[in-house]
């Protein structure tokens, strides 16, 4: 380790990895820039904002068998949002990144760049390019500010630094073109981390992070819509973009100051079969309804999405179409395309037929959600289906996702959320009153066969006993959680 004096204002500036190139003073925020053991002042690099992120630096952790430290960190701000790259030293020298997006997080190192690679404008959301690990998808193309950054970093960053970047996948591998030094991108790539895959340790605690942005990470929190004042529920930290219930206004609440994003004037009362702030028990999880939104096809078929948040930090989609429902969940490892002549696609060696390809619009939407939504969004779903389960592509001109979705039985889904059954729905009296006719039936055979049967025991017993075993089958097997 190296430690130098801040040229700004004399406090100690430690280097800790012979790769760091830049510190950013502790003290004075004065970015040191160390050249052949002498060191100069570049500029300043802004305090980071407060984003309830549970890395800090300091934080160490495993990728496999390496074990790593977190010594930097730069925080980016874009049009949909903020997110941190985390600079880590590893045991054994290397170096690399974690990216940090309000709970998704992935692992790279710098590779080299293949011969061949796309400029930043080519490189549009959906195309496909081989950097080396064969055909990867580009998921999002962004252009970010440098709003902060702690730390030591392997080059040079100061306020307004801007970068270009582009993300792709394939399977469940990450990679990231870098083109803010030019026309020559920077490769990264990785995989897709959880925290407790890492085995992270000096996290920044739950106490921590409310002691500086007022509010737990995670936890249900509420926030007063600067506009009319109601109440809307979010997940600091997780589910920060906020649409008002009653005014539409759209905030974005990433930081502790909520920012207003667009006024609203008023958001139809729309009835839904589940309401914001549900809560339902699924398994041993408690999950909470934290957002809702409608949707229509070009074909004008409309469906309901549900936005599902557990305690424990996971998140699920309850789709409502009619009275078929889904369960759906957002891929971090992604499928692997077809040829465009015969359209499926193969996950772990199973293939998905595509079935639909059509464009969604968002009608209405409340609550929380964990990427920016408004009335009037549209995005290209292609769907993908094999037995019950499908697969599903959605993409708007900056991202693609993927999610995989289940359908769920209109039972189960009562069950979960403790809803009466429908409102006395001929069925549910008719199977009410069959129950009744079963017995009735049982015993007037009973009655009037019971004792010749006894005495005959012959074919007709054999039928009827089938008969009645066929009417005491339940009518459907209720799936327990
Ligand atoms: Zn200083
Ligand atoms: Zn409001």
């Amino acid at each position: 380790m190296l430690s130098v004096s801040c040229p700004s204002c004399g406090a100690p500036v430690a280097f800790r990895s012979h790769a760091s190139v830049m510190a950013v003073c502790e003290y004075c925020r004065a970015t040191v820039h160390k050249d052949a053991g002498a060191v100069r002042q570049l500029g300043k690099l802004s305090e980071v904002l407060e984003d309830y992120s549970p890395i800090q630096i300091g934080t160490a952790g495993k990728v496999g068998a390496r074990s790593f430290t977190v010594i930097g960190r730069i925080q980016l701000r874009y049009a949909a949002g903020m997110w941190n790259e985390w600079y880590l030293m590893y045991e054994d020298g290397g170096s690399g990144w974690l990216g940090d997006f309000s709970g998704q997080f992935t692992v790279t190192a710098q590779r080299p760049l293949p011969d061949k690679f796309p400029p930043f404008e080519m490189a549009r959301v959906g195309a496909q390019f081989d950097l080396g690990f064969g055909l990867a998808v580009v998921s999002d193309r962004r252009e970010a500010q440098c709003v902060g950054g702690q730390g030591e970093l392997p080059f040079d960053v100061g306020d307004g630094w801007s970068a270009r970047v582009v993300d792709l996948r394939r399977g469940p591998s990450f990679a990231t073109l870098d083109y803010s030094d030019g026309d020559k991108p920077l490769l990264y790539t990785g995989v897709a981390v959880t925290l407790e895959s890492m085995g992270c340790q000096l996290l920044r605690d739950d106490e921590a992070i409310k002691a500086s942005a007022g509010r737990y990470r995670g936890k249900v929190g509420a926030l007063q819509c600067p506009s009319c004042g109601t109440a809307i529920a979010y997940l600091p930290g997780m589910a920060d973009k906020l649409v008002c219930q009653a005014c539409a206004t759209r905030i974005d609440a990433s930081t502790p100051q909520a920012e207003v994003l667009a006024a609203g004037e008023r958001n139809d009362k729309v009835p839904l079969t589940l309401p914001l702030g549900a809560q339902a028990k699924i398994g041993n999880q408690d999950y909470h309804l934290i957002g809702a939104m409608k949707r229509t096809d070009d074909e004008g078929e409309t469906w309901t999405e549900y936005l599902l948040y557990a305690t424990r930090g996971t998140f699920f989609w309850l789709v409502e179409a009619g009275d078929q429902w889904w369960r759906s969940e957002v891929m971090d490892e992604w499928p692997e395309p077809g040829t465009p002549a015969v359209p499926h696609v193969s996950l772990h060696n199973i293939r998905y037929e595509r079935t639909l390809d059509y464009e969604a619009r968002v009608t209405w939407a409340a609550g929380a959600f964990n990427w920016k939504v408004a009335a009037g969004d549209r995005a290209r779903v292609r769907e993908f289906e094999r037995g019950m389960a499908s697969l599903a592509a959605e993409n708007t001109q900056d991202e693609l996702s993927w999610s995989r979705s289940t359908p769920v039985a209109a039972d189960q889904v009562r069950a979960w959320f403790k809803l009466p059954a429908p409102p006395a729905a001929k069925g549910a009296g008719l199977s009410a009153s069959l129950g009744e006719l079963q017995w009735r039936f049982l015993l007037w055979i009973l009655g009037l066969n019971a004792v010749p049967l006894i005495v005959n025991f012959g074919e007709t017993m054999i039928w009827l006993l089938a008969a009645l075993f066929a009417l005491f089958i339940p009518p459907n097997i209720v799936k327990k959680d």
